[in-house]
C-alpha cells in the first residue's frame, strides 16, 4: 500500500515550529514545574488501571474450566479438577472440584492471556491488582498455589503525587509535573 507523506509547508521548513513546541513544554518543566522527590519505598505512586502485577484468583468464582491454563503460552497454570457428588434438589449430581490451581509466576510474561480468556464475570483469575513488588530472594518463593494466589497480601498504601508533594510543602497543584497518578 502506498502512503502519500503529509507535505511540509514552508512555515513547517523555516520556522521549525515543532521544535519550539518541543522546547515550550521542556523550558516549562525546568523553570515552572515545581520538583517532587518520590522517596521509594516510604513513598509508592500508584500504577495505571491497565497495569498487570500480581495475580489474584478467586475460588468462589472460578468453574475450573481451565481456559486459562489452555491460553498461557507457556503453560505455567497447572489445574487438577476432581469430582464430587452432591444433592441438589433431592438428586445426586457429580460437580467439578478445583483441587489445584498453581502458577509458576517466575517464568510468567504478563501477557494477560489467562485473564483476558476467563469466562466468568468477575473474572476469577486478574493481573490489573496494581502491585509491582514482585521480588524475592528465594526463587521457589513465585511457584504460587491457589490459597496464596487468593490470599496474598495484597498491594501496600499507595500515595499520589499531590499527597508526597504536600508533605514536601508543595501546595500549589497547579505546578506539579504532569502524570502524578490517582489512587
Ligand atoms: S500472564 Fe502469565 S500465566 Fe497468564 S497467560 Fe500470560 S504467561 Fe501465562
Ligand atoms: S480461572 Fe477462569 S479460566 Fe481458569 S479455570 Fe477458573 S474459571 Fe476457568
Amino acid at each position: 500500500m502506498l502512503v502519500e507523506a503529509p507535505k511540509t509547508t514552508w512555515t513547517d521548513r523555516i520556522l521549525l515550529i515543532d521544535l519550539f513546541v518541543g522546547l515550550r513544554t521542556t523550558f516549562r518543566e525546568l523553570f515552572f514545574r515545581k520538583k517532587v522527590t518520590v522517596e521509594y519505598p516510604e513513598h509508592r505512586l500508584p500504577t495505571a488501571d491497565k497495569f498487570r502485577g500480581m495475580f489474584r484468583f478467586s475460588y468462589e468464582r472460578c468453574i475450573a474450566c481451565k481456559i486459562c491454563a489452555m491460553s498461557c503460552p507457556i503453560d505455567i497454570i497447572y489445574i487438577d479438577v476432581g469430582e464430587e457428588t452432591k444433592e441438589v434438589d433431592g438428586k445426586k449430581k457429580k460437580i467439578k472440584v478445583l483441587e489445584r490451581y498453581d502458577i509458576d509466576v517466575k517464568r510468567c510474561m504478563f501477557c494477560g492471556l489467562c485473564e483476558e480468556s476467563c469466562p466468568t464475570k468477575p473474572k476469577s483469575i486478574w493481573l490489573t491488582t496494581g502491585t509491582y513488588e514482585l521480588t524475592s530472594y528465594d526463587r521457589n518463593e513465585l511457584y504460587m498455589n491457589m490459597q496464596q494466589l487468593e490470599y496474598w497480601e495484597g498491594r501496600p498504601e499507595y500515595a499520589t503525587l499531590e499527597e508526597i508533594a504536600e508533605e514536601q510543602g508543595i501546595s500549589d497543584k497547579k505546578k506539579l509535573p504532569a502524570g502524578g497518578g490517582t489512587k
